[in-house]
């Protein structure tokens, strides 16, 4: 994404011809960018080989995830409805690994007929629950066991997952209690160790902490494991000022990890895979001015791009058109629905604005159009996938139709 002259351009195409052709709110995604932010992940780690499973939940769209496919990685899912969507768009189930808290019988069921990687339960229950519907089903299922590090992961405290006051994981204690039950369980065979901290972590250091946890626990338990899935949460640059998350120091450390413990390496990763790969094209319905500011009004909202609400997350915004004149007033951008909370970002200055201008909304990939909604029954944005010059409609807008 960059401008030329003054006009944006996503790839080889003029955003302006874009929201032209495809209306907004939406959703537009570069595809090069998401091959280069595999590729990269994929480099980063090349020492060590890891089975890599792209977290469904960031984005489900089955365009992209047919993209992942294709560059050999797989997916961690979190619902029936996140393995459907994997297994429609290629993915084999012998790279799909199924996490969460909550998981319904109905769904482990599922699973277990699949034949997926490894199923991560986060409790006792789960497994007891797992291992009879094995044996109803005469079946030998391969699980891991998800460990709650009681790591600070030093992000946005309400995407950590990692301490004890999260409902993430099991403890050490209940852990190796789990571990020393089922050793030699018929039905279910406990082969990974899985944890996963949070979301959005841009230093090393929590990470470092959790192996050391992992290699502690390691030590203490004798047990031998095939897989240890370290999650996701590596974190992107939303804002200049972040700094860059230290891939080769994670890597090191690894690589480290493992000449100690011979065991192949999961991650999932979500964010660092396609957030930067896309914005919301919006268009400015009004601009409203008082005395301290200029609220600029949007047609996308939260319902389209929530992580401003509900996490008081940061997003650029960037003018399709970028006008010389600077207005300094502060400006609230905001969208239509009836909350206080339905605002994306409040800064100081400006690129001057006119109403019916479009504008977009950066690095919006991941927990962007997954976490939509129709509150305020407003229907869902497209979504749009560029190559090089070319435009496909990856997602059709949902119409009033769908949801009256
Ligand atoms: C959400 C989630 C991920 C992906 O996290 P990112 O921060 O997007 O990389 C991976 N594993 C589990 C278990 C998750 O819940």
């Amino acid at each position: 994404m960059r401008f030329k002259k003054n006009k944006l351009f996503i790839e080889k195409v003029e955003g302006l011809k874009l929201v032209k052709k495809f209306g907004t709110p939406t959703y537009c995604y570069s595809l090069r960018k998401l091959r280069d932010n595999i590729r990269n992940f994929q480099k980063s780690f090349s020492t060590i080989n890891p089975i890599l499973c792209f977290s469904v939940k960031s984005n489900s769209n089955l365009q992209i995830l047919k993209e992942i496919k294709k560059s050999g990685m797989g997916a961690d899912v979190v619902s029936k409805g996140e393995m459907m969507q994997a297994l429609k768009a290629g993915i084999s189930p012998k790279k799909i690994v199924f996490s969460g808290v909550g998981k319904k019988t109905e769904e482990l069921k599922f699973a277990i007929d699949k034949k997926i990687l490894l199923i991560n339960a986060e409790s006792e229950s789960e497994i007891f629950e797992i291992e009879r519907l094995a044996k109803l089903k005469k079946k030998i299922v391969d699980v891991g066991i998800r460990l709650n590090p009681n790591i600070d992961a030093k992000t946005l405290k309400k995407i950590s997952t990692g301490k004890h006051e999260d409902k993430f994981g099991l403890t050490e204690k209940a852990f190796l209690n789990i571990l020393n039950k089922f050793r030699n369980s018929k039905f279910v065979q406990i082969k990974c160790l899985s944890v996963h901290i949070g979301s959005q972590i841009t230093d090393y250091k929590p990470y470092s902490k959790m192996i050391n946890v992992l290699d502690r626990l390691l030590e203490k338990s004798k047990y031998v494991f095939d897989y240890i899935d370290l999650g996701g949460g590596i974190g992107i640059q939303y804002e200049k000022k972040t700094k860059l998350f230290n891939y080769k120091k994670y890597n090191e450390i690894i690589k480290n990890f493992l000449r100690k413990y011979k065991v192949k390496i999961i991650f999932e990763p979500g964010r660092s895979i396609i957030a930067n790969s896309a914005v919301l094209f919006a268009q400015i319905i009004y601009i409203k001015s008082t005395t301290k500011k200029k609220f600029i009004i949007l047609d996308a909202a939260m319902n389209d791009l929530m992580r401003p609400a509900l996490y008081g997350s940061y997003h650029n915004i960037i003018p399709l058109i970028k006008n010389n004149k600077r207005n300094k007033k502060i400006h609230d951008f905001v969208g239509p629905v009836c909350e206080t909370t339905d605002k994306f970002l409040s800064v100081k200055g400006f690129y001057h604005l006119e109403e019916k201008e479009y504008v977009a909304i950066s690095d919006v990939g991941a927990y962007g159009m997954s976490l939509s909604s129709n509150y305020n029954l407003r229907p869902k944005a497209c979504e749009i996938l560029i190559e090089n010059n070319l435009s496909k409609l990856i997602l059709k807008r949902q119409k009033l139709s769908n949801i009256i």
